[in-house]
């Protein structure tokens, strides 16, 4: 009877140096990661409801290409993959995904990424910005119950950007050129239902209520009841939407015990969002969305998603 492939390999294994030990487990490691990323593919190949490109429902089977599953329309007789019309299409060496996920639920930076994975920064940045676009969309439909906004500020950075720079560059950690509140700083929105965990986190173009309230209005249910500090914004808003506002006294010590209104739930994720951005240094500005959501999907209750999880998302599923 024909060996197994396992049998075969398993007698050497018995007189192997450590250094052959480490070897084998660094290959072992790397396949692993390429058949996880296929379970994740086979999964969707399986599900595919219709031809990406006219949406019909009459398809064949049409070979493999680099072990991904083809198909063709009938109708229109175009090909497509599990991954055609997804963030991941066209990008090379699909067995690298997974464990670019992985990398990503750890938070960890493009450099080390792309160390890790051997390819190049370059690469590494793209993956990441492809994998995050599809996030950065999802933000939770609705708020309910007791909804704590307040804004945080990033400060702009034209990061990567080469030409046509609207100001002088500024090296690394000089400061900003004014103190508090200037156009420097980004406004973002950060509003928590505070039963559910869920946050909505987006860029603000301005702090005016206007602003604000085309972000937030929508995203409330109708028995919100929402919590801020004392900015006006948040009281012209509420009255022009019919929302109950209550505000947090600017000043702690007049706050009673156990009050429930507050804004503390949110102040958190806005330490634990800082906190986590710290690691890259400052990001560009037009990147900013992509990191928000990449926070958002990581910050959950109990359990980070898994790297297979993380995938599905960067796929749409
Ligand atoms: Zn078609």
């Amino acid at each position: 009877m024909r060996q197994s492939r396992v049998e075969k390999i398993l007698p050497s294994i018995g007189n192997m140096t450590a250094e052959e030990c480490s070897q084998l487990k660094q290959a072992l490691k790397a396949r692993e990661s390429q058949v996880e990323g296929s379970v994740v593919l086979q999964k969707r190949s399986e599900n595919i409801a219709g031809c990406p490109h006219c949406g019909s429902a009459s398809f064949k089977k049409w070979g493999r290409y680099k072990g991904n599953q083809r198909f063709r329309c009938e109708d229109c007789a175009k090909t497509f993959s599990p991954i055609t019309g997804t963030p991941l299409a066209g990008l090379r060496h699909g067995e690298k995904h997974i464990a670019n996920a992985k990398y990503m639920v750890a938070g960890m930076t493009v450099r080390k990424t792309a160390e890790a994975l051997d390819v190049s920064v370059a690469t590494a940045f793209r993956w990441r910005h492809r994998f995050l676009e599809a996030m950065s969309e999802m933000n939770p439909v609705e708020l309910s119950g007791i909804v704590e906004a307040d804004e945080t500020f990033f400060r702009e950075s034209f990061k990567g950007r080469k030409k046509d720079m609207p100001r002088k560059s500024k090296s690394r950690g000089e400061p900003a050129s004014q103190r508090g509140l200037s156009r420097e700083q980004i406004p973002v929105l950060v509003a928590r239902d505070r039963s559910t965990g869920k946050t909505l986190t987006q860029v603000l173009p301005s702090r005016t209520a206007r602003d604000i309230g085309v972000v937030l209005v929508p995203a409330l249910a109708a028995d919100a009841v929402l919590c801020s500090d004392n900015a006006s914004a948040y009281r012209t808003l509420a009255k022009a939407a019919g929302i109950e506002l209550r505000c947090v006294p600017a000043n702690p010590k007049k706050k009673g015990k156990g009050e429930v209104y507050h804004i503390q739930n949110v102040n958190a994720y806005d330490s634990r969002l800082k906190g986590w951005m710290f690691r890259f240094r400052g990001v560009a500005t037009k990147n900013l969305p992509n990191y928000l959501g990449w926070h958002r999907y990581l910050d959950v209750p109990k359990s980070r998603p898994t790297p297979k999880k993380f995938l599905t998302g960067a796929l749409g599923d």
